[in-house]
């Protein structure tokens, strides 16, 4: 027996449908330029806003950093306000702190040489030689030795050298740790605390 066909079609009601919020185009957008220009990483290869994403978003970061100095201040600028920041620690809890923590070697940022005075005693403050690679503690005890005075870190890259032994300092330095070159020894003066 055929299947009466109706005349009219059906329509079937599709109540969960009802305000359900569609995604409406609104044409061409005045705060964009078209044709869109999209950006994309060279570490993970993907749209830079999908970067955030990709589990080694630090090499993505390096990679802007070195590549889109631009698009990098702009995503330092963003990950000042509480939104990314939360997703950083959502990935840093499922990707465990290694991931994320993942020691990048420092490039060297050269030392600074400064001094402080309390009241007619001066001391110098030596930064910057972690980024060489030097045990402050090693180093400080060295300086301690050299100009037979005291020194400790005082400080996570600071330590601080009785007296003003800055001069002597800019040559003590290249020699003892080679890797330290004079250029990258700057004389910050006094500083104030
Ligand atoms: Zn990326």
């Amino acid at each position: 027996m055929a299947t009466a066909v109706p005349d009219e079609p059906v329509v079937i009601p599709a109540p969960a449908a009802e305000g359900r919020q569609y995604l409406v185009y609104e044409g061409p957008r005045s705060d964009i330029t078209y044709p869109m220009k999209v950006l994309y990483c060279g570490e993970c290869s993907m749209p830079l806003e999908f970067c955030e994403y990709y589990p080694n978003y630090e090499k993505c970061k390096k990679w802007l950093e070195t590549n889109l100095p631009d698009q990098f201040e702009k995503l330092k600028a963003d990950g000042e306000d509480g939104e990314t920041g939360d997703a950083e620690k959502k990935r840093q809890k499922r990707g465990g702190k290694g991931q994320v923590k993942a020691k990048k070697k420092a490039e060297p940022q050269g030392v600074n040489l400064g001094y402080i005075k309390r009241g007619k005693k001066k001391s110098t403050i030596i930064t910057g030689l972690s980024t060489y690679e030097i045990d402050l503690k090693e180093a400080s005890q060295f300086f301690s030795k050299k100009f037979s005075c005291g020194s400790s870190v005082v400080a996570e890259d600071e330590i601080s050298v009785q007296g003003d032994k800055r001069d002597d300092l800019f040559d003590i330095l290249c020699e003892k740790w080679p890797q330290i070159d004079e250029d990258g020894i700057d004389d910050i003066g006094e500083v104030k605390r």
